[in-house]
């Protein structure tokens, strides 16, 4: 992030965009680009960008982009998807970037093709000698080409099946991965359409179709976990015999990377709104009856809203509704809320369209995002929780389950830096937490106290970290998670390495 000059907010730039200014400089003419014209627009103040096939002339953007242009110049005149999809995939740049759209990139025919390959029984892929891959897809009832941008390689080494009963429609997948658990399947059935993701480390599986008939919006899913197969139950409207699943839809079965996906988002239910904090609230939001979806420790979602007319995108980390004392696996995880945790700032674009939602109105919500695994807690003795600010969202989930499920672990710190004691998010239940479990402790630090303050006071430094980061024993194993502000993490990273700790027994949470 840079700082941005007054009068460059995203919210200048919608209202920018919404002026009926020519921001393309071509009229609203929308025109095929070819490599060699793309490659001609490189200069700051004629800068054209090619994202997913699409180019858009983002010299107008250039002064209010968050990360700055220098960012921006790295791909002009270029194709910038990798960059992009490496910084900030999830920033809906279609919306935000709509009035800039010059055209689509020039296709070069599929005559000029470079190589054939397959890659699987069901899949033969032909590359053309420019950035576009076309597989043709060939099944008894099913035969068409799929554009998709190159990079992406299918392998179709799962599959489904499906079956049928009276009442039922059981969808199977076999992902044969033994580890599967809830946390890896995230389906949505709404209408006909049935959508399954399945996650398997890196890369996701999916099944997209548009059923045959309608079905109830009950929807179960059953994970026989050492075999790693699933099960979608579905519960037919009418009970008529179906001749077919259904159509296949985008993406169907298909196994690519994440983060070739798009984010899926569904709309979810604002059911209650209460106060934290003087600034900050706990939102719960209620999930569509045909949605099964678990938020694992340390990821976040994504929110969706349209503000002034365009989408706006932010991400949040889901929390549980309150720290749990008594160690039990968390009634709260229905399955159907998630809680976020979020402060509202005077100035925010997004915080002050949230805190304007009315119980009932609806905002969505994408599928879960994250690097963090529980794994790393799982190996270790000590875990050190470093947060500033709302920077203490993922430790919640984190606590609860290093409390609850981690039998190696001797001790949990918590180290929460705010500015001013009533910023301390939950300091209540963290006392109380402290009080109950002796292996847990908490400390306050505040940047900016008052005269009554009788704590710690300062921001991140060498000195406090090793004041309070510490191993229990000489030798034991240590996790540092630390989350907060960007330059309350990039330095506290940079500590914690000066102190002698190594990349991995530290994880920084960052988009
Ligand atoms: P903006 O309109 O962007 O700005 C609001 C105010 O904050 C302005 O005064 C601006 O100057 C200042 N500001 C802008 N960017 C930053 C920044 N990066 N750091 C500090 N100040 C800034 N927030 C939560 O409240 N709860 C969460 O659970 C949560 N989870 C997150 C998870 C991830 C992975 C990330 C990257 C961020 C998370 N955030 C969370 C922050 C959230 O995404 C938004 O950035 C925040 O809500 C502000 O949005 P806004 O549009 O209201 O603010
Ligand atoms: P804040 O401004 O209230 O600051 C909280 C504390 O952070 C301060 O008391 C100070 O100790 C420290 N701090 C703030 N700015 C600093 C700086 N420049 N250098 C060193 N230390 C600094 O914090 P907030 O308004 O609650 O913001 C929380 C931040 O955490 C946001 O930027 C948000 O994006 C981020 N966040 C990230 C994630 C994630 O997963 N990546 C999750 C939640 C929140």
């Amino acid at each position: 992030q840079v700082p941005l000059k007054p009068g460059r907010s995203l919210m200048d730039w919608i209202r920018l965009t919404k002026s009926g200014k020519d921001l393309t400089g071509l009229k609203g003419r929308l025109i095929e680009v070819t490599e060699d014209e793309l490659s001609k627009h490189n200069k700051k103040e004629d800068c054209w960008i090619c994202i997913r096939g699409f180019v858009y002339n983002v010299t107008p953007y250039m002064e209010y982009h968050p990360g700055g242009e220098d960012e921006l110049m790295k791909a002009a005149g270029a194709d910038g998807t990798d960059l992009f999809d490496q910084v900030h995939r999830w920033v809906n740049y279609e919306s935000m970037l709509k009035e800039c759209l010059v055209g689509r990139m020039a296709v070069k025919p599929v005559a000029a093709l470079k190589g054939l390959f397959t890659c699987s029984h069901k899949i033969l892929g032909l590359v053309n000698n420019w950035n576009e891959v076309y597989f043709l897809k060939c099944s008894p009832n099913f035969v068409s080409f799929l554009p998709c941008v190159s990079g992406i390689f299918w392998h179709v080494t799962e599959s489904y099946d499906w079956f049928q009963t009276d009442s039922l429609i059981t969808v199977v997948i076999y992902t044969k991965q033994k580890d599967m658990n809830a946390d890896l399947v995230i389906v949505d059935c709404q209408d006909k359409q049935l959508r399954g993701e399945i996650i398997m480390d890196d890369h996701s599986y999916l099944v997209n179709i548009d059923l045959d008939h309608a079905v109830s919006e009950d929807v179960a899913v059953n994970i026989a976990e050492k075999v790693g197969k699933v099960e979608i139950i579905l519960n037919k409207k009418d009970n008529v015999h179906w001749k077919m699943l259904g159509q296949p839809c985008e993406g169907h079965n298909t196994f690519i990377k994440r983060t070739d996906r798009g984010l899926f988002y569904r709309k979810c239910k604002l059911v209650s709104k209460t106060e934290v904090t003087h600034d900050t609230k706990l939102f719960c939001l209620m999930l569509p009856k045909g949605t099964h979806l678990r938020v694992p420790t340390g990821q976040h979602v994504y929110l969706k809203h349209i503000i002034a007319g365009t989408e706006v995108v932010k991400p949040y980390t889901p929390v549980l509704p309150f720290l749990p004392l008594d160690f039990q696996e968390p009634p709260c995880h229905d399955g159907v809320h998630i809680y976020l945790m979020i402060k509202i700032y005077s100035h925010g674009l997004f915080t002050q369209a949230l805190d304007h939602l009315q119980i009932g109105d609806y905002i969505s919500v994408s599928n879960p995002e994250g690097s963090f695994k529980k794994s790393q807690v799982q190996t270790s003795e000590d875990l050190l929780l470093l947060a500033g600010g709302t920077g203490f969202t993922p430790m919640v989930k984190l606590l609860n389950f290093a409390l609850t499920e981690v039998s190696c672990l001797r001790t949990v710190k918590l180290i929460f830096f705010n500015k001013t004691e009533n910023d301390i998010l939950w300091r209540n239940q963290l006392e109380q937490l402290a009080l109950k479990d002796e292996r847990f402790e908490v400390q306050f630090i505040l940047s900016q106290p008052s005269k009554d303050w009788v704590g710690k006071q300062g921001k991140i430094s060498s000195s406090l970290l090793s004041e309070f980061v510490k191993r229990s024993r000489r030798d034991s194993k240590v996790l540092i998670c630390i989350c907060g502000p960007v330059p309350f993490t990039e330095q506290g990273v940079q500590y914690l390495k000066d102190l002698g700790y190594s990349q991995e027994e530290i994880h920084a949470f960052t988009a």
